[in-house]
């Protein structure tokens, strides 16, 4: 049988503010244990909550991001729920009047046209401490500790609607949450490290025979924060659903987790046990009035996203679309190549320097290229140098590899290495003449019309100076002495 797959994600981002939600704490996960904790965040009995601005910015400009409906009215409300790294016993979250509803992302689909994937809603909410269990399960520990330096940093949730357009195919959903993660750390509001739980999902699958217009009922899979395991869980269930199906079961509707070992989902809890989290609007907290200014400042700070960069990049400087893919990737790179652009004129040569060269130095070191010491216009000069043929491609990269090591700009590094351009055109003309000298048959083709031997002669001259003939230079000489 062939059957409609349908999968959304709802997405919780750690946003990367200076301090947690509702109080001064500083958001540092590599600080020891409980030592980033006030009243505030360990839900001490009298203390009170007060709203992060910036939480609220972030939220908001993903709203912008992801093509949102901003409620200019927003409220937050408590979430019922007893679980020892909550200390409140409820999660302050939002229900109704989320801050962002009613957008979308656009992805492009397994049949290569524009999709419209649909977004339901982006509300805030804090997150949880940590447990640590004695021994790597909950079960066989004898017991387990807890820490709240996590409790009450800002989340933001987003929701992915499962009517409005949801994704159909495993490909597609890993190319949405791969855009999603893209989206968000050009909007810089996370860095969506997923290996540090900072970008997790609860994924919901069902599947129904094709033509078929009823929903099946669908399996959550919860706080799965690998795309690796995302896509192992979500085959492995496309198979145990369609065998319930085939041998006329029911899928019943339940929540799931995946085992990473033995990849496969297992039941957490069905339906009728799904926890009543008797949502209602925190009395601590006032509801949020998003003023004009605030939101227009918002838009303003909204900087280009990946589809209009990459526009951009092929219409403005006439980069190849393949290579302004690459460069779009991450929106430091992008930087990077722009900088550099305004310096540069042969912007191709740029690219391809940018996405080739600088790349493999970047991998082969395990650096990004924040990390990276050399500046744009240390970068660019370099790639003018080779523009002109003042130096070699192959000098270039040599000279590129000190620029990447030391910091240092290109001219400093060609004059300290003795890889200077040869100049003198009297020095020039001698070491040609030689040349000219030692290969008669070359001389005597090119002097019948026949042009490929002016590169071998070029080369030559080349290799003679070990690259430092600058070879414009010297197919200019050789066109005037050999070619009438
Ligand atoms: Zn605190
Ligand atoms: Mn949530």
């Amino acid at each position: 049988m062939e059957y409609d797959i349908i999968i959304c994600f709802e997405t919780h981002v750690e946003l990367k503010t200076e301090t947690k939600l509702f109080c001064d704490c500083l958001v540092r996960y590599e600080a020891p244990p409980n030592s980033q904790i006030c009243p505030v965040c360990t839900g001490q009995p009298g203390a009170l909550p007060v709203l992060n601005k910036k939480a609220v910015e972030y939220a908001v400009r993903a709203g912008l991001a992801l093509n949102c409906t901003i409620n200019r009215e927003s409220r937050f409300a408590r979430k019922n729920y007893f679980y020892p790294d909550l200390p409140k016993g409820y999660q302050i979250s939002q229900f109704e009047r989320p801050f962002c509803e009613d957008g979308y992302l656009e992805i492009t689909g397994d049949d290569g046209k524009p999709y419209v994937v649909g977004i339901k809603r982006i509300h805030l909410e804090e997150d949880a401490g940590k447990l640590v269990h004695s021994s790597g399960s909950l079960e066989a520990s004898e017991y387990s500790l807890v820490d709240y330096n996590r409790s009450s940093v800002p989340l933001l949730e987003i929701v992915a609607d499962h009517e409005r357009n949801p994704l159909r195919s495993i490909k597609e959903a890993r190319t949405y949450l791969e855009k999603l993660k893209q989206i968000l750390k050009y909007i810089e509001i996370s860095d969506c490290m997923l290996e540090k739980g900072q970008f997790r999902c609860d994924v919901n699958i069902s599947i129904r025979p094709k033509g078929s217009k009823s929903l099946g009922n669908r399996a959550e899979i919860k706080n799965m924060s690998s795309f690796r395991f995302i896509t192992e869980a979500l085959e492995y269930e496309i198979k145990r659903q369609s065998e319930l199906i085939e041998s006329g079961r029911r899928v019943p509707q339940e929540t799931r987790l995946f085992d990473e070992e033995k990849k496969i989902t297992r039941p957490m809890r069905s339906k009728e046990d799904a926890p009543d989290y008797r949502y209602f609007p925190d009395p601590d907290l006032i509801e949020v009035e998003i003023d004009q200014e605030f939101l227009q400042g918002i838009e303003d700070s909204v900087p280009e996203l990946p589809d209009q960069k990459l526009d951009h990049l092929i219409k403005n400087f006439g980069i190849p679309r393949h290579d302004a893919i690459i460069l779009t990737r991450e929106k430091k790179v992008s930087d990077f190549f722009e900088k550099c652009a305004l310096h540069c004129n042969d912007r191709r040569r740029l690219s391809h320097w940018i996405t080739k060269d600088l790349f493999k130095l970047l991998n082969d070191s395990s650096l990004t290229i924040e990390e990276c010491q050399i500046r744009p216009k240390d970068f660019s000069q370099l790639i003018n140098l080779t523009d002109r043929g003042d130096i070699t491609d192959s000098i270039g990269r040599t000279v590129l590899y000190e620029m990447f090591r030391t910091g240092k700009n290109p001219e400093t590094i060609i004059e300290a290495k003795g890889l200077k351009p040869i100049q003198d055109v009297d020095l020039l003309d001698k070491i040609l003449d030689e040349v000219i000298g030692e290969n008669p048959d070359a001389v005597s083709k090119i002097k019948q019309g026949i042009t490929k031997p002016i590169d071998f002669l070029v080369g030559q001259v080349m290799k003679k100076t070990r690259g430092k003939a600058p070879a414009k230079k010297v197919r200019e000489l050789v066109q005037k002495k050999l070619v009438k």
